[in-house]
């Protein structure tokens, strides 16, 4: 992860709290899905882990004060979550076509769905684990179909004793030594520090 990734959490608080006063707020939600999209052609869901200020906030946030249980399988399945991206970006779709084009209106639209998913995110990364909602968000299924196999975690089966270390500090729940499928790997390198016998590497 970067040196500042722990610090954006806080623009969660601010798009969310502050934008139901100041709309214009809510563009910046434009700036995250433009860069999600682009970072994911070359590197899957980079972004995630590194740059999502929800993201942040899950991980230094609800870190310090959720249950920490096992993130249920059924999260993952895009049985679930085609239909929740369907759902959201045509429940966002919807209200943006009835702003008639107002610029207050439209950002109030993107401050709302913030909020909203922000509430989400509170409740499953408390009652669940941080990343819960990093799960099934539509713009994480997004990165996972444009980006899957950009930048993988490379293991070195030579390297690696099986200690397990790598599964216990993901903070998406992979099955990080012991499977080759890690569309969602978030890519934050938490695994490849934790590893004692340098196991864990990406391919560029
Ligand atoms: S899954 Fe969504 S909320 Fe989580 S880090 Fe990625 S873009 Fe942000
Ligand atoms: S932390 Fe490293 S050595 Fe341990 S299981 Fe993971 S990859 Fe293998
Ligand atoms: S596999 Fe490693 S880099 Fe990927 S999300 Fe888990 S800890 Fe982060």
């Amino acid at each position: 992860m970067l040196r500042i990734t722990p610090y954006l959490g806080i623009i969660v608080l601010i798009v969310s709290i502050a934008g139901l006063w100041f709309p214009i707020l809510g563009y910046f939600l434009l700036i995250v899905f433009a860069t999600l999209m682009i970072t994911s052609i070359f590197r899957g869901r980079w972004f995630c882990g590194n740059l999502c200020p929800r993201g942040s906030f899950n991980d230094f946030w609800l870190g310090k004060v959720t249950r920490k249980k096992k993130i249920p399988a059924i999260l993952r399945s895009f049985w679930i979550r085609i239909p929740i991206f369907i759902a959201v970006m045509g429940f966002m779709g919807y209200r943006l076509l009835s702003t008639q084009g107002l610029v207050n209106q439209i950002g109030m639209v993107f401050v709302i769905m913030c909020l909203t998913t922000t509430i989400i995110a509170i409740f499953l990364g408390v009652g669940i684990s941080p990343r819960t909602w990093c799960t099934l968000c539509p713009m994480g299924t997004v990165q996972n179909l444009i980006g899957a196999n950009k930048y993988p975690l490379n293991v070195n089966n030579k390297k690696c004793i099986s200690c397990n270390k790598c599964e216990k500090t993901c903070p998406m729940q992979l099955e990080v030594h012991t499977s080759n499928k890690k569309a969602d790997c978030i890519k934050c390198e938490r695994c490849v520090l934790s590893c004692p016998t340098k196991a864990l590497s990406f391919k560029v």
